[in-house]
């Protein structure tokens, strides 16, 4: 099993690490490798992809000029499994909102959802806070730093945690969500010993 992490900017050592944790727990040393993916001619000999957090609008012209992005396009198609977090979960979206039409940037629009950039506001740019997801029993520590969400998703899109708005019970935003063989979340769980959600990632998409 052969995990791509994009590594053109952001969070990537840290999703190396906890992917080859991840790999180690279940047995895969031998079998299981990680590799960065900074050119393009890689996406293809992978068997699973993963975008990390850091600087969207970077991420997203850097994949651009490298031809990342239409190799990512193909291998979504192909069904292969990717994980976007934070700045990956912008990255993922069809559409972004006015912050993110007003740069211009590049996103790959493989889940029908509508993401919001750093939708948390300025006092609260960085928060843990436990997650209730429907995947686990058990609440998910989650590591939010200048984080998105998604606003909007389609019918086809399974919503798998929401947050509370500060001043509105009613309005929830999306936090984590999964369109088929692609998954994004708006916080880090490669910065939390838990590994359930990479266990979950390789368990139910490979
Ligand atoms: N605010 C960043 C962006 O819009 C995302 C932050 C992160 O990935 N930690 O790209």
């Amino acid at each position: 099993m052969k995990i791509g992490v994009i590594a053109i900017q952001g969070d990537v050592e840290e999703h190396i690490k906890a992917l080859k944790a991840t790999l180690a727990e279940r047995g895969e040393n031998e079998n299981g490798e990680v590799i960065r993916i900074k050119h393009r001619g890689i996406v293809s000999s992978c068997d699973a992809i993963v975008i990390p957090g850091g600087e969207s609008t970077t991420i997203g012209r850097l994949m651009e000029r490298e031809g990342i992005t239409e190799e990512l396009r193909d291998a979504a198609e192909e069904g292969k499994p990717l994980l976007g977090t934070c700045a990956g979960m912008i990255l993922l979206a069809k559409e972004g909102d006015e912050e993110v039409k007003k740069t211009g940037q590049p996103l790959l629009g493989l889940m029908d959802v509508r993401v919001k950039r750093n939708a948390f506001g300025r006092q609260r740019e960085s928060f843990e806070a436990p997650l209730k997801m429907s995947i686990f029993d058990e609440p998910f520590p989650g590591v939010f730093i200048r984080a998105p969400c998604i606003t909007h998703a389609a019918d086809t899109v399974d919503v798998l945690a929401t947050l509370d708005e500060d001043d509105d019970k009613m309005n929830k935003r999306i936090v984590a969500a999964r369109q088929g063989n692609i998954m994004a979340l708006a916080f880090h769980p490669e910065l939390t010993g838990d590994r359930r959600i990479h266990h979950y990632f390789l368990d139910t998409f490979l």
